[in-house]
């Protein structure tokens, strides 16, 4: 597309977290500016490093607040202002936006302030959008943008890529993130970087465990290792319900190579004690304690009356 010098001015990714939607946004950043201009960043030339390095002035990337909401006067107007003044020195310059689901408060907002850079981008501009979903986008922005989604890889290419990445790790280490963090390269990074991620792969792999065991003070045990980490808790359950749904899976269909969870094999295991129908009643219990625990419940509390609620559907 860039070799073929249709330059598109405006560029939306989306994807999952972790994808590497923003690796792919500052490479086609890159691949624009190079000085070899061969439609793909060459990685030696001065403006690739300064682009690798987060350093080069005609590449900025928006900032959002702690909270990941632009504060459109700060960041996103001075983009539609700044957008026709011609590059420092790349011969365009681009504005990454990235997460833009993740500004809540502003995500419309934001877009129709951009639409007008978008409809009308300067021959020396380019703006990239990222987002976990399409969803979030207005039609208007969504017919003038090249939309590119991402997608997860096999297990086989994240080995590849992680072994590249990590060639001092041993091999049983890397097969372990690949099977925590499946298709999702980012996953799998955070996973052996030892970072919040494995704590909640810990805990999923935990409750799923302690559930195959049938104890419930297990399951209780393995929650309170999250009790004040309302995070790790969060994600950890998120995680949970991915088992549940392969579960489900395993169960209605038997053998499934369409494993999403982070412990096929518990999966499995759990399938064989855990009817599909409780399996789906559990899902939903988890996402109605997820959505307390987003209301900021006392998270002990959360913890117990969940531990008793998946007794309540698997005890007998
Ligand atoms: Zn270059």
């Amino acid at each position: 597309m860039i070799k073929k010098k249709r330059e598109p001015h405006s560029i939306m990714i989306h994807g999952e977290k972790g994808l590497g939607k923003k690796t792919l946004a500052r490479w086609i950043a890159a691949a624009l500016l190079c000085e070899r201009q061969t439609g793909e960043p060459c990685g030696v030339c001065r403006t690739c490093r300064m682009i690798a390095d987060g350093a080069h002035p005609d590449v900025m990337v928006a900032r959002a607040n702690s909270n990941g909401n632009y504060i459109v006067d700060d960041s996103i107007r001075p983009i539609v202002a700044e957008a026709p003044v011609a590059p420092n020195e790349a011969r365009m310059k681009v504005y990454i936006i990235p997460d833009l689901d993740l500004s809540v408060n502003t995500v419309i907002q934001v877009q129709n302030i951009l639409l007008k850079v978008i409809e009308e981008p300067p021959e020396h501009t380019a703006i990239i959008l990222t987002a976990r979903s399409k969803e979030i986008f207005l039609p208007t922005i969504i017919s003038r943008v090249l939309s590119l989604g991402m997608t997860s890889v096999t297990e086989a290419e994240s080995m590849a890529c992680l072994q590249e990445k990590y060639p001092a790790t041993a091999p049983a280490l890397i097969s372990e993130a690949v099977s925590a963090g499946r298709g999702n390269i980012g996953r799998c990074v955070e996973y052996l970087e030892h970072s919040q991620f494995f704590d909640s792969v810990k805990l999923a792999r935990g409750l799923c465990d302690a559930m195959c065991g049938g104890n419930e003070y297990d399951v209780l045990k393995t929650l309170f290792a999250a009790d004040g980490k309302k995070t790790l808790l969060r994600e950890g359950l998120s995680l949970f319900q991915e088992i549940l749904r392969d579960s489900a899976a395993f169960r209605l269909g038997g053998e499934s190579e369409k494993s999403v969870s982070c412990a096929k094999e518990g999966a499995k295991t759990l399938s064989r004690s855990l009817s599909s129908d409780q399996a789906v009643r559990l899902y939903d219990i988890v996402s109605d304690y997820i959505g307390r625990i987003d209301a900021n419940c006392n998270i002990s509390l959360t913890i117990n009356s969940l531990a008793g609620q998946i007794y309540s559907v698997t005890g007998k």
